[in-house]
């Protein structure tokens, strides 16, 4: 019928949009090197603001004792006991309690918002054990995962710049984080020292480095996205502080708000940055991450209902409500191998109340989520393959061992959940390498990486070290 042909076409078009040739692919790739440069090269000299994370030296694997962590990033936080046993025992233990913060904490109050972490800090700590409490004398130490946008001042303070992923907490902004926390933790009696405030791709690093030594750069794909990596301390020129002895600096890449000329984006993309917290801002992150992808599709379900009646005369009412289509249903639904596709039909029907749907419409769903899903997941391939051109490691160079090997370490709900992502961007980080180093360059799952790294940077930052 004419409804139906009017309908693919809004599908078509919407492919051929967010297509991601290999050739844009690499311009993208080089677009992100070059930012990077420009962002080292001065403060505000790029989208990308190249944090300086004040880490310059990873873990070494030689860590010892008890530590905190506390781990804040989009929907939940969590706090971690972990217990590092040095060279020979690695991470002898951990325990780790997720608590959800309610939405309204989110755009509230920076005194309510830190009240509330630190109250189930303080809860938490008070599950210890007599073997776990801290020596005499000697006070607990945590490492604080803040994946916002920091401004460093040193290892352990930082100034908020922004926020993003559906956080606005106007109070918060250009106060130390670590200070409010400590505010915080005095209200509620709980005498911790705040050792290390890092980032959640710090983290990551951090925590796959202990078990690695060849992971050079972290990548979260979760409610947003982001990446940081070792840089040579040489070729940082905004960086005017004493080489550190390493001769290393990782920096906070910030690219969730990496934005290129190359980056496919769509009428619904930008109907929905305008419609956002942060209008203008995280272009890279509002079409990657988990926070977004799932409202990229009802959007585009949207329109075909509206303009072309897909799901009958009326439009369903639940379409128009925005991030209602969460993510990990898109997953579900992109997921769905059974024969009938019931998985997609119960998922409309109950999310959307959109019942009676054809086996031809179920899978037109599906391709929407598959065109979505692609789109985010090779230009996060892209990205990392920027970071490796801008470190050299895309080539074997002439005469160089090809020995050499570089472990990204990956982490988020997105990675590990969102199956076909996953796949798709790996396969696609393998075709942009192709002949460059293949096989020299491996991605990691960094299982949890964010907390536990915050607990080795605690740990390798003692006061009593
Ligand atoms: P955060 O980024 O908030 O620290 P996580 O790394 O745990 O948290 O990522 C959570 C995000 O991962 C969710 O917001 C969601 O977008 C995505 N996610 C979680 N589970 C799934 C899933 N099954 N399929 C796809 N995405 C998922
Ligand atoms: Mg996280």
């Amino acid at each position: 019928s004419g409804r139906w042909a009017k309908a693919m076409g809004i599908v078509k078009e919407f492919e051929e949009k967010c297509a991601t040739p290999i050739g844009k692919l690499r311009q993208v790739a080089d677009a992100m090197s070059i930012e990077m440069h420009a962002g080292l090269a001065s403060e505000g000299g790029s989208k990308l603001k190249m944090l300086i994370s004040y880490v310059d030296n990873l873990p070494s694997g030689e860590e010892e004792g008890l530590f905190y962590a506390l781990d804040l990033g989009g929907t939940n936080f969590r706090v971690l006991r972990v217990h590092l046993g040095g060279r020979e025992k690695g991470v002898v233990s951990q325990e780790f309690e997720e608590v959800s913060i309610p939405p309204h904490l989110m755009t509230g109050t920076s005194h309510e918002l830190f009240g509330y972490i630190a109250e189930a800090l303080a809860k938490f700590v008070a599950t210890e054990t007599a073997g776990s409490h801290p020596p005499p004398g000697r006070k607990r130490e945590l490492g604080f995962t803040f994946s916002f946008p920091v401004r460093q001042l040193s290892i352990a303070s930082g100034t908020l710049i922004k926020w993003t992923k559906g956080f606005s907490i106007e109070d918060a902004v250009g106060e130390d984080v670590v200070g409010e926390l400590v505010k915080a933790l005095e209200r509620v009696g709980l005498d911790m020292h705040v050792t290390a405030l890092v980032n959640d791709t710090i983290g990551t690093l951090a925590g796959g480095r202990f078990y690695n030594p060849n992971v050079i750069a972290a990548v979260i794909l979760g409610t947003g996205t982001n990446a940081a990596y070792v840089e040579r301390a040489q070729a940082i020129p905004k960086w005017h502080g004493p080489l550190p002895k390493s001769g290393e600096m990782v920096i906070n890449m910030e690219w969730g708000n990496f934005r290129s000329s190359h980056i496919p984006l769509t009428e619904y993309d930008h109907a929905l940055d305008a419609e956002s917290l942060n209008p203008g801002e995280q272009i890279f992150e509002k079409i990657i991450s988990g926070m977004y992808l799932g409202e990229i599709v009802r959007r585009v379900l949207l329109k075909m209902a509206e303009e072309a009646a897909f799901f009958g005369d009326e439009v369903p009412a639940k379409l128009r409500i925005p991030f209602i289509l969460r993510t990990p249903d898109m997953s579900a639904m992109h997921h769905d191998t059974s024969p009938d596709l019931k998985v997609v039909s119960s998922k409309l029907k109950d999310i959307l109340e959109i019942s009676n749907t054809s086996l031809k419409m179920r899978k037109v769903v599906i391709d929407t989520c598959g065109i979505v899903a692609a789109r985010g997941a090779r230009l996060s391939a892209a990205g990392i393959y920027g970071i490796l051109k801008k470190l050299g490691r895309d080539n074997a160079k002439e005469g160089e061992s090809k020995q050499e090997k570089s472990v990204i370490a990956l982490d988020g709900g997105l990675f590990e959940h969102y199956t076909k992502f996953r796949a798709c961007m790996e396969s696609t980080l393998k075709e942009l390498i192709g002949e460059g180093v293949p096989g020299n360059v491996v991605i990691e799952h960094s299982n949890d990486g964010s907390g536990i790294g915050a607990a080795l940077l605690a740990a390798s930052h003692s006061q009593y070290l």
